[in-house]
């Protein structure tokens, strides 16, 4: 997501007439667009920002940019007091702040309100910044702005907003107009993309939009993430199954593998009810592949209990597993009502044992693909100079070839497979 909104904001600047820089030092506007998830995503924007304290005693006309869920949504008076050399405050994906400090700091009141409007977040008038022009292959469209969940742990809904989704017409515009720049995969993101549509009456549900997506001559992949539990629905997931273009790959975070964990995170689902739900993704879409997030050490997390998950783990054998070990966020019901109680090194633990056990089960299902032969929509050349893509499954692979392969889709056969990618050489 912040990924997309750093793009959006680049352009913006663009349209400015700004362009980017190499190194910091140089910078006339500084962005810093910041995560804090976890407390060490939370640790690391801090630093960032203190490092660019320096730059800004040097150079008092800069102009420091803090956005994101460091910021949040709502006006944060302690966050200004403490970091006084920032110059503007801006919520996750929202550039009008910054854009309107610009033009007043350069006296361009005259543009100001026409400029705004036109740069209102997200237009559909979106241009790929001049560094990535010709070279993006795969991009993102956030969907569906904001969290209405509310999980006990989760600081996202505090930072970002209610849940709230995007015209249909406006991500069909993006989708149009980053397929004529070059890009031949989106990915649509919300925090609980298959809501889409969820908050408004007159909207398309999420499968309504990837069947339009679907029509744009020019653009040959779309993914969607991330999904819950409670919201796939057989629409979605015949998408999924009937549209070529639609990959089959689904990332479902279960978070825990027992009912009183998962009672505790209010998930809303049970582990069994997610056993269901993985059985009927497998039905119903040929060769799926399928990625979960897992948090390890939820306040009162017994060893018996973590063990569900990592039997849940090792009989589900999913594809990818995002792991964590839990975070207490300020502000959260569990930050203030369950103590973090199980120690850090306790967690680490957990953490390594279902990192072990994931390596295992990805390796075996890597080894599947040995001397197949896949499609693959290459992105970028490696620093090793191999070509990097990805299978309509999402898998790595690398390819030697001195043929210019970006943006291509190429069969490629399968050479050697480990954990974390493949190897392959294109099939004559
Ligand atoms: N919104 C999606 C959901 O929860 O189903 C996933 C996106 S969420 C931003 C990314 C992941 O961060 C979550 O799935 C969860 O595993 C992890 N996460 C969120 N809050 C956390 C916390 N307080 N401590 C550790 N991990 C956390």
């Amino acid at each position: 997501m912040n990924v997309a909104d750093s793009m959006r904001v680049a352009s913006s600047l663009e349209k400015l007439g700004y362009h980017n820089t190499e190194k910091p030092a140089d910078a006339d506007v500084i962005i810093l667009n910041t995560c804090v998830v976890r407390q060490s995503a939370e640790d690391k924007a801090i630093g960032r920002l203190s490092s660019l304290k320096p730059l800004k005693m040097n150079n008092p006309d800069l102009v420091i940019n803090l956005m994101g869920c460091l910021v949040g949504v709502k006006d944060n008076p302690r966050l200004k007091k403490r970091f006084p050399y920032v110059d503007v405050f801006s919520a996750p994906s929202d550039p009008v702040p910054l854009i309107h400090h610009l033009l007043e700091k350069e006296g361009r009141t005259l543009e100001l309100e026409g400029t705004l409007e036109r740069f209102a977040y997200m237009d559909g008038d979106l241009v790929i910044p001049a560094v990535d022009q010709g070279n993006l292959v795969s991009s993102f469209i956030p969907v569906v702005l904001g969290c209405s969940h509310a999980c006990t742990y989760c600081i996202i809904p505090y930072r970002r907003g209610v849940e709230k989704s995007r015209p249909p017409q406006e991500i069909l515009a993006e989708a149009h107009a980053l397929v004529q720049q070059g890009v031949k995969e989106i990915t649509l993101l919300g925090q609980i993309v298959d809501r889409y549509g969820a908050d408004q009456s007159d909207y398309p549900t999420l499968a309504g939009i990837l069947r339009r997506l679907h029509a744009i001559d020019g653009l040959e992949r779309i993914r969607f993430l991330t999904s819950h539990p409670n919201y796939m629905t057989d629409e979605l997931l015949e998408v999924v199954a009937d549209y070529p273009k639609v990959m089959p790959h689904i990332e479902v975070p279960i978070q825990a593998g027992n009912d009183q964990v998962l009672e505790n995170m209010r998930r809303g689902y049970t582990h069994q009810q997610y056993r269901e739900l993985i059985a009927r993704i497998r039905e119903k879409i040929a060769g799926v592949s399928i990625a979960t997030d897992i948090i390890v050490g939820f306040p009162g997390e017994t060893d018996s209990q973590y063990q569900d998950t990592y039997d849940l783990i090792a009989d589900l054998k999913l594809d990818v597993v995002h792991l964590a070990r839990y975070s207490p966020r300020t502000g959260t019901v569990s930050d203030r009502r369950m103590p973090d109680d199980v120690p850090d090194e306790e967690k680490w633990r957990r953490f390594r044992l279902l990192e072990d056990l994931q390596e295992g089960i990805v390796a075996d299902i890597h080894a599947t693909y040995l001397s197949t032969t896949v499609p693959v929509l290459f992105e970028e050349k490696s620093k090793k100079g191999r070509w990097r893509g990805r299978t309509e499954t999402n898998k790595l692979v690398f390819v030697d070839s001195p043929q210019d392969l970006r943006g291509r889709i190429a069969a490629v056969n399968i050479d050697w497979t480990g954990p974390w990618s493949m190897l392959g050489h294109l099939n004559p």
